[in-house]
């Protein structure tokens, strides 16, 4: 039986502020107080592991390799405290099971890393962020950075101000043993 709890961040707008199609590390920002968070998350046992959405591969705004040195840039803002990315190439036009809202993405990294998510949270800034968790069985926590403040009807458990508060609630939600 997979046992381990993660928190599953969505990237843009959510760890990282928003940049349309963001192709150049130069223009990665990590959200204030981010790498912290991180930080208190994992000494309390939590894999942090990002889900992110990334048509720009498929639609040739982004490249591979563009793509992958803005994740490495991210995650060097980070601290390095991430323990896994997973990200989804496909067009919205082009609705998949991997493409949030599908859950194609955690059911991977469940799969992959033992990862039981009704015990998991998933956190983000768009209304997909909150259906794809809601229906992997994840608790869900809509930031306002990004565009959360469009996405306040989501249907998310929580709001957070930032990435800051929305660690702060799942530290002091009770866990389930
Ligand atoms: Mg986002």
């Amino acid at each position: 039986m997979p046992d381990r709890r993660a928190v599953f961040f969505d990237r843009d707008g959510t760890l990282m502020e928003e940049v349309d199609y963001c192709n150049n590390p130069a223009d990665v920002r990590a959200i204030a107080g981010a790498a912290d968070g991180l930080a208190r998350l994992r000494a309390a046992g939590w894999m942090i592991i990002i889900i992110t959405n990334q048509s720009g591969l498929s639609s040739g705004k982004i490249t591979q390799v563009q793509y992958e040195a803005v994740n490495a840039e991210l995650i060097r803002q980070l601290d390095g405290l991430i323990d896994a990315v997973y990200f989804c190439p496909d067009a919205p036009a082009n609705p998949t099971h991997r493409r949030k809202p599908g859950t194609g993405m955690l059911d991977e990294a469940s799969c992959e890393h033992g990862i039981d998510l009704t015990r998991s949270w998933m956190v983000g800034d768009k209304d997909i962020d909150i259906l794809c968790g809601r229906k992997a069985g994840c608790r869900t926590i809509l930031v306002e950075t990004g565009y959360g403040k469009k996405h306040l009807s989501a249907g998310a458990e929580f709001i957070a101000r930032d990435v800051t508060s929305a660690i702060a609630i799942i530290q002091e939600f009770p866990q389930q043993s």
